[in-house]
């Protein structure tokens, strides 16, 4: 579902992504470890057309990220050529940033209303079954500000999942959250895992990587230093520098 051959980008002088080549198969969890500012978001953002990759190429289901090959030429795509290949994947982020005026419903029903098309009656069908299946079935009618910060992040899964993404992109999804809330939505992560979504995880959940993924990828300084079955690279890291990583979050 991803193919990254290769894959650079730089912020002015800074090289924040420096040759990435990793593939994600449909079906596939892979979770993504690594230090602060070795370029994980960067790398999700580039998956999800939010940054324009400098040089290598990024492909996702089969299609060039951010160009258009026309002949040998690269062509940029337009921005709402990107709005709409963006429509299909699903990203959910460390801060919730539902919509606080609308409710959780509201929430989930929004852009299949607005950006699919879908009728509201349609929409809300399918919404109430989404908020069930993150276990907020009876939340429905509830504003942001009255649900706790696991609840607002399955809402957020379920408003994510509502666009009939074939990818989820997680970035530290449970990271902003009171301890005792991580499990619901790792729960969330797991039953969707288990439906058979191909995901890519950022996460500093090593219980997670270990159980539901089913690749680990250690990034640092803008290069994949490890990948593997995540057993092995947690129980057996090849590389010095995942070894001094994994013991200082393990
Ligand atoms: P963390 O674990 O802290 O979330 P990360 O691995 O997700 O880190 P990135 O957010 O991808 O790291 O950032 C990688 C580097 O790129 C950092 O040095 C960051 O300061 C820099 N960076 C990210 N976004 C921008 C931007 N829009 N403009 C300039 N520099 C940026
Ligand atoms: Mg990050």
């Amino acid at each position: 579902v991803v193919r990254a051959v290769g894959v650079c980008k730089s912020y002015g002088r800074l090289d924040v992504l420096r040759g990435i080549d990793l593939e994600v198969a449909s079906g596939e969890v892979m979770c993504l470890i690594g230090p602060s500012g070795s370029g994980k978001s960067t790398f999700l953002r580039c998956i999800n057309h939010l940054e324009k990759v400098d040089a290598g190429e990024l492909y996702v289901d089969g299609e060039l990220v951010g160009y258009r090959k026309g002949g040998d030429k690269l062509y940029e795509l337009k921005e709402s050529e990107v709005a709409f290949k963006r429509r299909s994947i699903g990203m959910v982020f460390q801060r919730f940033n539902l919509f606080p005026h609308m409710t959780a419903l509201g929430n989930v029903i929004e852009a299949p209303i607005g950006v699919l098309g879908k009728s509201k009656a349609q929409a809300r069908a399918r919404g109430v079954e989404l908020l069930e299946q993150v276990g907020l079935g009876d939340k429905a009618a509830a504003y942001p500000n009255q649900l706790s910060g696991g609840q607002q992040q399955r809402v957020a899964i379920a408003r994510a999942l509502a666009m009939e993404p074939k990818l989820m992109l997680f970035d530290e999804p449970t990271s902003a959250l009171d301890p005792e809330l991580v499990g619901d939505v790792l729960a969330v992560m797991r039953d969707l895992a288990e439906q058979g979504m191909t995901m890519v995880v950022v996460t500093h959940e090593m219980g997670f990587a270990r159980e539901v993924g089913d690749s680990l990828v250690f990034m640092d300084e803008g290069v994949v230093v490890e990948h593997g079955h995540p057993r092995d690279v947690l129980t057996s890291p090849q590389h010095e520098r995942t070894k001094s990583f994994l013991s200082k979050v393990l």
